[in-house]
């Protein structure tokens, strides 16, 4: 079922049913101008809302039903706010306050009293924003017309900042050992991020994963090489002399996907400093499960693996690619600075340029067989990285606007998929704000969602998002950074 948003209609008895008709009709239309735009999500208009009672059972029922991603509020006409508070302090799911009105321009030489009173979202939504902001609800405020494209724009973001939300709220997380032992970033919180994104994260052993792989029919291997051979190019010494590592790496996929869609789990994590009896430290196989849209997260990291998955979620059916990401080295010059983002094996394919290559090559670590892995280059185009670190008392976001750029030179040597960039606003800004925000190595790379959508999760999940953007300099973040410490400590319950 298409997931769906909820547009609520506020106005009151005082206008009579005519016109409360009136408002009912408009409204459809303004919904339906929405509709065009192309949003991720149905919008399902609800009877327009005229006392408390009605209000707090469509919250009710908003917050009941897993179908319902979020509402959009809209007061066409007055409608005394004192109704909302009941509605409002319940509503569980995202909210976004459209300022919109039914006309865009003023009829100059035929306005009277009763088109005023029609039309008065002006100051009806004023009286909305002021109860949203006296219960401190947390929301996103929308002005303009609705046919403008950038107003669509903004209620798309929101959308697909909703659909991470909704995915991140009953995601399962599993494990695969524990994190990279003296690794700091990676460690967090799991009983508090159950509490406030809802996802439960639980270890197991990678010998219960064994079990799932050693028990692959060669029947679904031989499948899965074909399959692979269609989509991907494949190294010659994969088909030939070392065709049992490829049959090996897609017997992996085969058995973590089993065990992946048996337990219900949608984002996953493995450790090679555990490795059990896997022969090799799954690579192929956890680009492809990303590639299906499965959040991961290396050396343990189930934090960026839980982002992997969120964002993921929010970039379905653009087109455009999502993957665990690594900020690995840098190019200071000659030229424009820029990064060099990667990681052992695992970035996603939904973010390669061209065709990746599989090839099979040594890994230092693990101790183990050689790994396959699937070798590319990133696309280009604008895109944003994301990290979550855990402070202590809260979890912290920090994003930057990046650009990915093709490498100045090709990477022959170079075994492993990966990421070339230019951080906004300057390598130099760029990572001195995120080093001083404690930011993590780990992190999402996205070209399927923009920062205003990440700001709008940042939003729902009421978690500290620290963006860094053109506008961006290293004396006025670290100011953003001290004032937020303030904040999130002020702002938190005894
Ligand atoms: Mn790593």
């Amino acid at each position: 079922m298409k997931p769906q948003i909820w547009f609520l209609t506020g106005s009151q008895h005082l206008y009579g049913p005519e016109t409360l008709q009136q408002v009912a009709d408009q409204s459809a239309e303004i919904q339906r101008t929405l509709a065009q735009g192309g949003l991720p999500a149905e919008i399902i208009g609800k009877p327009v809302l005229t006392d408390s009672g009605a209000i707090k059972r469509t919250m009710l029922e908003a917050n009941a039903d897993p179908n319902c991603i979020g509402i959009i509020a809209w007061m066409h006409t007055f409608s005394p706010a004192k109704m909302w508070i009941g509605g409002l302090d319940a509503l569980r799911k995202p909210l976004l306050h459209l300022h919109t009105q039914h006309n865009a321009s003023l009829p100059w030489s035929t306005i009277d009293m009763d088109f005023m009173n029609l039309n008065q979202a002006a100051h009806g939504d004023r009286e909305f924003g002021f109860i949203q902001a006296r219960l401190g609800v947390p929301r996103k405020v929308v002005a303009g017309h609705a046919s403008d494209p950038v107003v669509v724009a903004r209620v798309e973001s929101w959308t697909r900042a909703a659909l991470g939300w909704q995915h991140l709220r009953t995601l399962r997380v599993a494990r695969f050992g524990d994190n990279m032992r003296d690794v700091a970033v990676t460690e967090g919180d799991k009983v508090e991020a159950e509490l406030k994104f809802g996802v439960s994260v639980n270890t197991y052993g990678v010998n219960d994963l064994v079990e799932f792989v050693d028990a692959t029919e060669e029947s679904e291997i031989d499948k899965l090489v074909a399959e692979i051979s269609d989509i991907y190019e494949i190294s010659s010494e994969l088909l030939a002399e070392r065709n049992d590592s490829l049959r090996y790496a897609v017997k992996i996929e085969a058995g973590l996907r089993r065990f992946l869609t048996e337990g219900g789990f949608g984002a996953f994590t493995s450790n090679f400093e555990d490795l059990g009896g896997l022969r090799q430290l799954p690579g192929l196989a956890v680009q492809r499960l990303m590639a299906d849209g499965y959040g991961f997260g290396g050396e343990g990291d189930w934090k960026t693996s839980v982002l992997v998955a969120t964002v993921k979620a929010m970039g379905s059916g653009t087109g455009r690619g999502t993957s665990f990401m690594e900020d690995y080295t840098y190019h200071f010059g000659p030229g424009e600075p820029k990064i060099l983002g990667a990681h052992m094996l695992e970035v996603c394919p939904s973010i390669a340029s061209a065709k990746p290559r599989a090839e099979i090559h040594p890994l230092g670590i693990g101790g183990r067989e050689d790994p396959v892995r699937l070798v590319f280059d990133a696309a280009s185009g604008p895109a944003v990285v994301m990290g979550m670190a855990d402070m202590g008392d809260r979890f912290r976001l920090v994003a930057n606007e990046i650009e990915v750029i093709p490498p100045d030179e090709p990477l022959p040597n170079l075994p492993v998929a990966r990421a070339v960039w230019k951080p906004a606003p300057t390598l130099s800004t760029s990572a001195e704000c995120w080093i001083t925000a404690g930011g993590p190595h780990h992190t999402v790379l996205t070209q399927a969602v923009g920062a205003e959508t990440l700001r709008d999760f940042a939003e729902m999940a009421q978690t500290e998002l620290l963006l860094i953007d053109n506008r961006t300099t290293p004396a006025d973040f670290a100011d953003r950074v001290r004032w937020n410490q303030a904040y999130y400590r002020l702002n938190r319950p005894l």
